[in-house]
């Protein structure tokens, strides 16, 4: 309860995205070793040198996200898994990619997450998407890109949103795009944050 506070403090506003915060045991992400310090608002170091993002981030991304109960959602960076269940717990169906094969494996035997069958767990380049389940209602991207990837864009359907970081130095620029119905893409900037990069290929 403390952690939503303090998100709620950040300016997070939308009830079911602090609801899911609140009800989803992010210590489960973590290595005991953080057990601790899994409800303070900080990112923290998961296996392969990458990280789970801050609640804080988690948050902001998600609420940007509007999501919608059975909407088909893309996640790039798979991670910890926490962002994948948070977006389950909204009632979403959730296809997450991640590059980092020791990352996907742990994910997808990770006990808890069988709580969530809506998520499927994918083992790829971000950068190329999911081609086989598009396209997508939404689409977010938790590691950040110099630029948006066109075949991300390709992948959404219209009316869809994909929310990115974009930027190639520590701090990235978070970015909503919106494909217009008529295939125009609306683009919404919104404040800095910072994530690992988006990399390309597998590993
Ligand atoms: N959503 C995650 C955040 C993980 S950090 C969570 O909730 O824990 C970003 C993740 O993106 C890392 O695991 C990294 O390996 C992955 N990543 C980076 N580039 C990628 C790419 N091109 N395709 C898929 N995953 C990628």
């Amino acid at each position: 309860m403390q952690l939503v506070d303090a998100i709620k403090q950040k300016g997070i506003t939308d009830q079911r995205v602090l609801d899911a915060i609140l009800h989803i045991p992010r210590h489960y992400f973590m290595d005991s070793a953080f057990d601790k310090l899994a409800y303070e608002d900080r990112a923290f170091p998961i296996a392969e040198g990458q990280t789970i993002s801050q609640p804080y981030t988690v948050a902001y991304q998600t609420q940007l996200l509007e999501v919608n109960p059975f909407e088909k959602i893309l996640e790039i960076g798979t991670g910890s898994g926490y962002q994948a269940c948070i977006l389950a717990s909204l009632g979403a169906k959730v296809y997450t990619i991640e590059r980092q094969k020791k990352l996907f494996e742990l994910s997808k035997e990770f006990t808890f997450l069988r709580n969530y069958p809506g998520i499927k767990f994918f083992f790829g380049d971000g950068y190329d998407g999911l081609p086989t389940y598009a396209p997508f209602d939404k689409i977010l991207v938790t590691a950040a890109a110099p630029q948006a990837p066109p075949k991300l864009f390709e992948q959404l359907k219209n009316n869809g949103k994909m929310v990115i970081p974009i930027g190639e130095g520590n701090v990235q620029r978070m970015v909503r795009f919106t494909k217009m119905e008529e295939g125009s893409i609306k683009e919404e900037l919104f404040d800095n944050f910072s994530f690992v990069p988006m990399l390309e290929g597998k590993k």
